[in-house]
């Protein structure tokens, strides 16, 4: 089976090279490096002792992604390609309509030119929006509340009607908070710019990047007073497209899934696992909310259990062992 991975040399893309290596697919990546570094390749083939082809192909390059295509004629395609920072999305929206909304028109226009009729989208729980009861199930209501969130709610809507339209098959994986790294510490979360997400931002405080984490909020309706999300080890993440590739072997042509665990942990949880699990402190000061957090994300995983037979295996202390490890190895991500 021939793979096509857009944005494969992303964090979550990387991952799932990985998985998909480890499972003997045939694997083609697509990646205009914008948010990740050629050095991955290198490091995916050390972890799989395994060869697949890269391209330095931007998505939204009708023809160069058609050259592509031609000579790999992949019959599934992962994508992950696309900008995915909730704050840059409120001060540059226009970026996040193209290169994630036309972006992945253009993507779906190759692919019927070339008769290739399956995709897996990285979608994400931020198209629920401020939910309305918690865990949060696939049949919840969608309303995003940034751009970013907007811009992948069409493109579920685009691939649904582009399945039915072309009787086409697709799985629309949203994904709630993936973290940690791969336990050889060799590929990781890398960003060009500052990061945003609450890991990255403890593990520059962790090297000293940082002085302290600024904890949004702590007068939430929470326990604590802090934000809640559904942490999930980015292999674990990986492991559901091995699943979603298998689903296209059922009847179903269409149909979306939640990937989480189903348990959520609080900031001030996650710190203080952080600071057990790197045996330091993570000094941090409270302040106001960010503009567009939820106070709590959790998912039922249940339909992903039942339909996919997939389930998150490893352990938020895991995922963070594995958070350290990656960044002590690698305190720059790739640019050491
Ligand atoms: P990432 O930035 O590490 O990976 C995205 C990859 O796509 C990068 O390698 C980047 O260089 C590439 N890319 C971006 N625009 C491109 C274009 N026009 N053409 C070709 N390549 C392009 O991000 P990630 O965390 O691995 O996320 C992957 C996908 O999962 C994204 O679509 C994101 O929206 C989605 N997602 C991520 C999270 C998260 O918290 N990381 C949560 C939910 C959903
Ligand atoms: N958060 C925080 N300080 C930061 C970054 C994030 O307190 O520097 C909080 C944020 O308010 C939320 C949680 O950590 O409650 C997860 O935030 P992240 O941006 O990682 O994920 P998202 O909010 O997009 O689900």
């Amino acid at each position: 089976m021939r793979i096509l991975l857009t944005g494969g040399a992303g964090y979550i893309g990387s991952h799932t090279l990985v998985e998909l290596l480890a499972n003997k697919y045939k694997v083609c990546v697509v990646d205009n490096l914008s948010n990740s570094n050629i050095e991955f390749i290198s490091r995916v083939q050390n972890i799989t002792k395994k060869e697949f082809k890269f391209n330095l192909v931007d998505i939204c390059d009708h023809n160069a992604l058609s050259k592509v295509f031609e000579s790999f004629r992949p019959e599934i395609v992962i994508h992950f390609a696309g900008s995915k920072s909730v704050k840059e999305s409120f001060d540059n929206p226009l970026k996040y309509y193209k290169n994630n909304v036309f972006g992945s028109i253009n993507l779906l226009n190759v692919m019927d030119k070339y008769s290739c009729s399956k995709i897996i989208f990285s979608s994400s729980a931020t198209v629920y929006g401020n939910p309305e009861y918690l865990p949060i199930d696939e049949n919840h209501k969608v309303s995003p509340s940034n751009p970013y969130g907007h811009s992948k709610l069409m493109v579920e809507k685009i691939i649904k009607d582009w399945s039915t339209t072309y009787n086409n098959k697709s799985c629309i994986l949203r994904y709630f908070n993936p973290i940690g790294a791969h336990e050889s510490g060799l590929i990781g979360e890398h960003s060009h710019d500052h990061p945003n997400n609450l890991l990255p931002i403890i593990e520059n405080v962790f090297i000293g990047k940082e002085n302290n984490l600024k904890i949004y909020g702590n007068n939430y309706k929470t326990p604590d007073g802090s934000g809640i999300r559904d942490y999930i080890h980015v292999v674990d993440l990986a492991k559901s497209h091995v699943a979603g590739i298998k689903f296209f072997d059922g009847t179903k042509s269409s149909d979306v899934f939640n990937i989480g665990t189903g348990k959520g942990n609080s900031v001030f949880e996650i710190v203080s696992i952080y600071e057990k699990v790197a045996k330091k402190n993570i000094p941090y000061v409270v302040e106001g909310r960010r503009k567009g957090d939820i106070s709590e994300s959790v998912a039922d995983p249940s339909k992903a259990r039942t339909k996919l037979s997939w389930k998150a295996e490893l352990t938020i202390e895991d995922a963070i062992k594995h958070s350290v490890n990656w960044k002590l190895k690698n305190p720059n991500g790739y640019n050491n």
